[in-house]
């Protein structure tokens, strides 16, 4: 292949000093070209962390509750293209197989899901930014995150696309949780996938049965009245502390 100039339209995003490029890749995806290029670069060993443990609960409407109260919704952007991809499916699945049509709506799709799925790990940058990076001071960072575990059986089975697109996103941001614990100097831990962090109450530790459609945790024993995603967030934070 022979060696050319390539213009690009970002501006400022190539790292130029402190670190070693060490390759360059260029490559397609739904009709759009990257380049991806690799790095090398020391990064310090963070200092330990000594703030307040957070526990994380992952929903649909909010993308996460965190057991201080922070609360980061799915943002509508997102919810929007879903609704696009849900009505492209539908479409797709009714055309007759070879037509041109039929591969049109296939073109769209292939954007459409990857425009959601820029939107996707978009969001989830900002959000797991905000619970690892941004406190200040530095020592003041989460000692630790909890988080719900996986249900990966669940994951392969599932063939509903509205379940499968919220289970990519829970993926995607263990996965970057993950990484950026380990660069400010937090802990990850997960609760086992029989902990009932929505049915158990944050105050008493009594266990009831909750309704999807439920928002509101009512303990039956304490009194306690408090906010579905709160409450398991606030479960989940208490696993830290046996
Ligand atoms: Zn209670």
């Amino acid at each position: 292949m022979p060696v050319d100039r390539l213009k690009l339209k970002e501006r400022g995003y190539l790292p130029t000093q402190e670190v070693h490029i060490l390759s360059a890749t260029v490559s397609e995806r739904a009709g759009r070209w990257f380049v991806s290029v690799q790095v090398e670069e020391e990064i310090k060993k963070p200092a330990p962390t000594q703030g307040k443990v957070v526990g994380v609960d992952l929903g649909v409407a909010n993308l996460a509750t965190c057991s201080d109260g922070r609360r980061y919704p799915n943002p509508r952007a997102l919810q929007q293209v879903e609704k696009r991809l849900r009505r492209l499916h539908r479409q797709l699945s009714r055309q007759q197989k070879g037509s041109q049509n039929r591969e049109k709506t296939r073109t769209k799709l292939a954007r459409t899901h990857f425009r959601a799925a820029n939107l996707r790990k978009d969001s989830l940058q900002k959000v797991t930014s905000a619970i690892l990076a941004k406190t200040k001071p530095a020592r003041k960072r989460p000692r630790a995150v909890v988080l719900e575990d996986l249900n990966v059986e669940g994951l392969l089975s599932n063939h509903r696309l509205a379940q499968a697109l919220a289970d990519v996103g829970l993926a995607e941001f263990r996965f970057q949780i993950e990484y950026k614990a380990g660069w400010y100097g937090s802990q990850v831990r997960y609760a086992d996938r029989f902990f009932p962090s929505t049915k158990r109450c944050s105050r008493c530790g009594h266990q009831q049965e909750l309704r999807l459609a439920e928002r509101v945790y009512s303990c039956e024993h304490c009194g306690l009245v408090i906010d579905r995603d709160l409450n398991a967030a606030m479960n989940l934070e208490q696993l830290f502390y046996p």
